[in-house]
């Protein structure tokens, strides 16, 4: 089954192994063996049902992804997983500012991602994009500063994989989405797709405040959804597509261990929905996993029409999707202009 995935973050994802050889490299592992790694970057059992300890898997990997070659090789890591679970379209997010503590500029670790992406492209047919994220907790200002830089990396200014949407994560209590309307304005304005964390911490209000204020077209989670009627109608109306990260979503205590998952709720009340993976290192899932979890309630003919659905709303412009197969990466670079 050919799969869509339209919500993974870069630094929840990068293969235990990848991380482990990098670490090793600049004699940084602060474990003796890649078991003990693992541990570290995994949630283990025992550890879910707090959003806090879900967050501290994503301290390690920061240690490496702060060089330029270091992160474009975590990418091309990346998407070789979702090749090799049937990803044809890949949008991958990240926070470029939490990659410049060595020293990078905002522009370099977007563009890092970038030379990932474009490398990776040659070997795997996959239409790639990138999804800047401003974090909540660094204000409104860094978040319109972020917003510029990703406009300015923009897909549709370059002849290669580029920035193709923005999104708003991090601490959602105290930090009010209408905080960030003129961040999403200056992407809407840049041709940007927007999409933004909400209610996975907060209540519906916060989704509500998503849809009227900033005018998203996607919600990453949306879990506290299902708690309005009148929201749930909303969705569907305006056509805004959830995000959906099953095993996330129990992990860090957005939905309750016992609790339906939101995803059937939607799909009652015909929101359309992607089944993404979150972070496919710190919940230990892949693009298959998800869907197994979930043919316990779809089936595969359900699972068939959500991918499709999604590929329709994902962020890559359609005039740019380009179904690379490369047979000669010569003659494709010739056709990009290189
Ligand atoms: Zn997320």
């Amino acid at each position: 089954m050919k799969k869509v995935e339209l919500h993974q973050h870069v630094d929840g994802s990068i293969p235990v192994d990848m991380t482990w050889r990098l670490m090793k490299k600049h004699r940084l592992h602060p474990v003796a063996t890649k078991r003990e790694m693992e541990r570290l970057l995994v949630l283990q059992e025992g550890e879910e049902g707090a959003l806090l300890r879900y967050l501290d898997k994503f301290h390690y990997p920061q240690w490496i992804t702060q060089f330029y070659e270091n992160i474009a090789r975590v990418v091309v890591a990346i998407v070789e997983e979702a090749h090799q679970n049937n990803v044809t379209l890949l949008e991958l997010r990240y926070a470029p500012i939490i990659h410049t503590y060595a020293g990078l500029t905002l522009r370099q670790t977007i563009s890092a991602v970038l030379t990932g992406m474009n490398r990776a492209k040659k070997k795997y047919p996959i239409e790639m994009g990138l999804i800047v994220i401003a974090m909540r907790q660094q204000g409104p200002h860094i978040a319109r500063i972020l917003a510029r830089q990703a406009v300015s990396e923009a897909q549709h200014f370059h002849e290669r994989t580029g920035v193709i949407g923005f999104d708003v994560a991090g601490a959602e209590r105290g930090n009010p989405a209408r905080l960030f309307k003129e961040s999403f304005e200056i992407a809407r304005v840049g041709k940007l797709g927007l999409t933004i964390h909400a209610g996975e911490d907060e209540g519906p209000e916060a989704i509500w405040e998503a849809v009227d204020v900033l005018g998203v077209h996607r919600i990453g989670h949306g879990c506290s959804a299902v708690k309005d009627k009148s929201l749930l109608r909303r969705l569907a109306k305006d056509k805004v597509l959830v995000e959906c990260c099953f095993t996330s979503n129990y992990q860090t205590g957005a939905v309750a261990f016992g609790a339906p998952h939101p995803i059937l709720t939607f799909l009652e009340y015909g929101i359309p929905v992607a089944i993404c993976t979150d972070n496919t290192t710190v919940s230990n899932t892949s693009q298959n996993k998800e869907n197994q979890k979930l043919s316990q309630w779809l089936s595969k003919e359900q699972l068939l029409t959500i991918h499709e659905q999604a590929r329709g709303f994902s962020f890559i412009r359609p005039e740019r999707r380009m179904n690379l197969r490369p047979i000669n990466p010569k003659l494709a670079d010739n056709r990009r202009g290189k």
